[in-house]
């Protein structure tokens, strides 16, 4: 009997909660998901392999950017932002999407948030900050702070928040967070309980959202006091499943994938 595969590509891997939800639903299409924790050295090597031998990957930190020396397609918000979280393999090419964004957008929307005319502070610079910054733009927010540890990494991406047309600035530690409506956290603090650099900037009850891309089993300090929240696992779920519909054409059960975990 042949199996399709699937997986997804980081270093490292084992925290990663992926397998066990995508599983659930790609186990009973006949289909295995597999973890491949891939060093830098190795990884163009094991792109190579997966090209050949599955149907799709995901690509975590911190592939999500090198992954675009092998793309050959890049379709909607993977084009925009040149990040991508999910490659399709078709007919031995490679195809390059960012279901990271597209997972905000709908949790955003399924919300009925409207963003035009609030601010939005961006606690990290990497990837999930450019899809943050992405799906908030596409629901109207043209107003960024960003918050970072590494300097040149936030100037940045405040040049590609302006090029885009928003206005954005650095944001300091201890700075006064009335004046931003939303919080994002897209960095991996609150996962492993280091969320000390968070905590100093955070007043998470201030804000009329807080949306987490850390996430862990139960729920993370920041997102458990904020009022709402979307957490980590909320944004995991909706981006593996908008995964399995780009490789499967199916619109996976939420709930079901939730369950397992
Ligand atoms: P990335 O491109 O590597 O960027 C990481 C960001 O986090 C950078 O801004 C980095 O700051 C900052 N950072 C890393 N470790 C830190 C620490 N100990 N203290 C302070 N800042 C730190 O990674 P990414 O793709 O943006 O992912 C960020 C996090 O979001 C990861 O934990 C990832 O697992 C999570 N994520 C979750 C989902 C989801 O579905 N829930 C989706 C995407 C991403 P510097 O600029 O100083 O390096």
């Amino acid at each position: 009997m042949e199996h399709k595969l699937y997986g997804i590509l980081g270093h490292p891997i084992s925290g990663s909660l992926s397998p066990i939800i995508q599983n659930i639903v790609l186990e009973r299409l006949g289909a295995k998901y597999i973890p491949f924790d891939v060093k830098p050295d190795d990884f163009d090597t094991a792109v190579a392999g997966l090209k050949v031998l599955s149907d799709g990957f995901n690509v975590t930190i911190p592939y999500k950017r090198t992954i675009l020396r092998h793309i050959d397609e890049l379709f909607g918000f993977a084009r925009d932002i040149k990040v991508v979280n999910t490659v399709r393999v078709k007919a031995g090419r490679l195809e390059g999407f960012n279901t990271d964004v597209t997972a905000l957008i709908s949790l955003l929307k399924e919300r009925g948030l409207k963003m035009a005319g609030l601010s939005c502070l961006i606690v990290g610079a990497g990837g999930a900050a450019r899809a943050a910054v992405a799906a908030l733009k596409e629901l109207g927010c043209n107003d960024y702070g960003i918050f970072n540890r590494t300097p040149q990494n936030t100037k940045e991406l405040i040049g590609v928040i302006r090029e885009g047309g928003s206005s954005a600035e650095e944001v300091l530690p201890n700075v006064d967070v009335h004046k931003w409506n939303i919080l994002v956290n897209a960095t991996p603090m609150g996962m492993y309980d280091d969320d000390s650099i968070l905590m100093k900037i955070q007043n998470a009850g201030h804000f009329s959202l807080v949306i987490d891309f850390a996430y862990k089993r139960g729920s993370t300090r920041l997102a458990n006091e904020a009022g709402d929240a979307i957490s980590g696992l909320d944004l995991l779920i909706e981006q593996a499943a908008q995964s399995i519909k780009i490789w499967t054409g199916l619109d996976p059960d939420r709930r079901a994938m939730r369950g397992g975990i």
